[in-house]
């Protein structure tokens, strides 16, 4: 048997250092045994799936020297490799289980569902499912989907009993089937849910060995029997510890930077990243601590993945880009400072911001070093306002960044209009509001366009600005987070 691992993200957003590790240690896996590993785009989500997002994870972990045997950039023989392009493959297994008498047709309305999962709530049931579509008979169906009804096509699931989940860390996992909904398989636009796209594929692309996060080992019952009820192999199914926050906590983009391009931005090296991410809940038999994707795979052991919560660290990892640095031959080092950011392709769109306003090439850096910049030095007094106290000066900032975190399409447009759609709601003059943000992104009380600045530095870094400047000020109680959280859904719903 070829071992075959696959990963296989959702294009839904940043590129996750999340993403990168369980990628890291698919490849590691597939590579020590000789196999393949696959990347596969899990895209049935049409609403928040976007090409760019796309773009950007296979930009990150190609930059992280990951790289891959099959996928949609480099083909291969199971393709294709964007489930959006697989439809018609879901469609056919769907009816298949229909057939079988594995799967139904559901015509429940969204506010029967809501109606019943409310009672369930208020009743203290686990919500679910209650079989309502599961026995109407062959006719009615056929009649209703010739009369267009919309419908989706749900799993049968054992009532009672337990499910048994092998996994290569975990040993046996029980799971009571009553735990187990009647999961939607094909939803009414046609397109499948995660479960059966995933499972189909998993089986299609000839996936031995199943390494993703513990995020998913509830969803493991339905696909096991979903393997069952189209009488395929299982593969084999492991599932890594999630990363951290150093309190613990589930790594979250409010607590730590997650984006790859950050880190990225931020002027850390791929394979020190790359290395520090092969330490998450692993270690080298001789448990140094600086070691290359090479050395990573010659050692590596699945069975050496402790499952305590890893703690992504970013001082550690800090820590750790110093020591790759300090290796580094002078000639690596100008060439990687190169790639960083001394390009033409980030200096570029720079110039029409710059060129009218230097006399000589020195004033550049002066002027516009806070595009080389990670973290600013900044003074408290930077922020005073004429028009806002300190409260309101924080409180302004802390709306922006929730703004900022919640646009999507980053570009001076959205922006723009973010950041109006604040100083409405709190009812300030854009031109008061400048300021702050001129102090919060450039360093600066007045720079280069402030607008141009953060279209050009990108999500990752003018948010990470922002929420740095947030906490020098004092951060937000909270007490103000629940307070301001409401009037920022308020002005939203009144714009
Ligand atoms: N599309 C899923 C994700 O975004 C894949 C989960 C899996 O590996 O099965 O994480």
């Amino acid at each position: 048997m070829t071992v075959r691992t696959r990963i296989a993200p959702s294009p839904t957003g940043d590129p996750h250092v999340g993403t990168a590790y369980i990628a890291l240690f698919n490849q590691c896996f597939a590579r020590q045994h000789g196999g393949q590993f696959v990347l596969r785009i899990e895209d049935t989500d049409q609403v928040r799936s976007s090409a760019e997002s796309e773009q950007q994870i296979l930009d990150s972990l190609r930059w992280l020297g990951l790289d891959w045997d099959e996928g949609p950039d480099v083909g291969g023989p199971h393709g294709p490799y964007r489930q959006s392009e697989r439809s018609a493959i879901y469609h056919e297994h769907s009816e298949q289980l229909i057939a079988k008498g594995h799967a139904f047709r559901c015509f429940c309305s969204a506010e029967r569902l809501d109606k019943l999962r409310a009672e369930q709530m208020a009743n203290k049931q686990t919500p679910g499912y209650d079989g309502h579509c599961l026995h109407l008979s062959e006719q009615e169906v056929a009649q209703r989907v010739a009369a267009g009804e919309p419908h989706v096509v749900r799993m049968k699931v054992p009532g009672t009993g337990v499910c048994k989940v092998q996994d290569m860390l975990r040993g046996e996992i029980e799971i009571p089937w009553e735990q187990v909904d009647m999961q939607v398989l094909m939803k009414a636009d046609g397109l499948p849910t995660y479960h059966l796209a995933n499972v189909v594929d998993d089986h299609l692309m000839q996936i031995t060995h199943v390494l993703r996060g513990e995020e998913w080992i509830n969803s493991a019952p339905k696909h096991i029997l979903l393997y069952r009820y189209f009488g395929w192999d299982m593969p084999q199914l492991c599932h890594m510890p999630l990363l951290r926050n150093p309190d613990k906590s589930k790594l979250s983009k409010r607590k730590n930077p997650t984006s790859i391009i950050f880190y990225q931005r931020m002027g850390y090296l791929p394979q020190a990243l790359l290395n520090y991410l092969g330490r998450m809940g692993w270690s080298m038999p001789d448990e140094r601590e600086k070691f290359s994707l090479d050395e990573m795979v010659e050692h590596f052991d699945i069975q050496r993945v402790s499952l305590g919560g890893p703690i992504f660290d970013v001082e550690k990892l800090a820590w750790l880009n110093g020591q790759w640095i300090r290796d580094l031959s002078e000639q690596d080092f100008v060439d990687a400072v190169q790639t960083w950011a001394l390009n033409s392709d980030y200096l570029r769109p720079l110039v029409p911001l710059v060129q009218s306003r230097v006399e000589t090439f020195s004033e550049l850096l002066p002027l516009a070093g806070f595009f080389m910049t990670g973290k600013l030095e900044l003074d408290p007094a930077q922020f005073a306002h004429k028009k806002l106290s300190q409260d309101e000066v924080r409180q302004v900032l802390q709306l922006l960044l929730w703004k900022l975190e919640a646009l999507r399409q980053w570009d001076k447009e959205g922006i723009t209009a973010s950041i109006q759609q604040v100083a409405e709601g709190v009812q300030l003059k854009l031109r008061d509001l400048m300021p702050l943000l001129f102090v919060a992104i450039t360093g600066q009380a007045s720079s280069v366009s402030v607008l141009d600045a953060m279209a050009h530095l990108g999500p990752d870094l003018s948010r990470f600005r922002l929420r740095q400047a947030l906490e020098l000020l004092g951060g937000a109680s909270k007490k103000e987070v629940k307070a301001w959280e409401k009037l920022l859904a308020d002005f939203a719903s009144a714009q």
